[in-house]
């Protein structure tokens, strides 16, 4: 799959499907979700088109990031919510429908909100080494590539 294909997203940003809009600016538009998990459920995208996250670039993340405390502050005055989640979903397999990255909103009420499974385990102080071996790396060499 094309992942920087035109997506159902692109074509809000280009007006070309309505949708309703809580906030534009020069590279993020935030709108309301079509299929509310509660009320006020709410989606962030950068303007760029990019499919997942990894691949955002830093302008369009620190423009997302900019914004995005403000509008979690916009949906709990709205809706009264106290607590909320942020979903941001990458790849089908992570439940990721809509291939254009987005940031929900999800606030909660009660029982009524975003359905969480978390099945922990435990970490291993080796385990725990050898992943931050290869993390460190891989971030030495995506700064050498800036
Ligand atoms: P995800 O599973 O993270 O890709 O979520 C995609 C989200 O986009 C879903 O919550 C959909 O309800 C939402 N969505 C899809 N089309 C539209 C649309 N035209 N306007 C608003 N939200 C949409």
């Amino acid at each position: 799959m094309d992942i920087h294909s035109e997506t159902i997203f692109d074509k809000i940003i280009a007006g070309e499907i309505p949708c309703h809009k809580v906030y534009e600016d020069e590279h993020v538009l935030v709108f309301l979700d079509i299929g509310p998990i509660s009320p006020g459920h709410t989606l962030v995208i950068p303007k760029e088109r990019k499919a997942f996250l990894h691949l955002l670039s830093d302008q369009a993340a620190e423009a997302v990031g900019r914004v995005l405390p403000r509008l979690c502050r916009a949906v709990m005055a709205a809706t009264g919510a106290e607590a909320y989640n942020i979903l941001q979903n990458n790849g089908s397999e992570a439940h990721q429908v809509v291939m254009h990255v987005h940031f929900h909103i999800i606030p909660r009420f009660g029982s009524r909100g975003l359905g969480i499974g978390w099945d922990t385990g435990s970490l291993e102080s080796r385990d725990a080494e050898v992943l931050l071996e290869k993390m460190h790396a891989a971030l030495a060499e995506s700064a050498e590539g800036e």
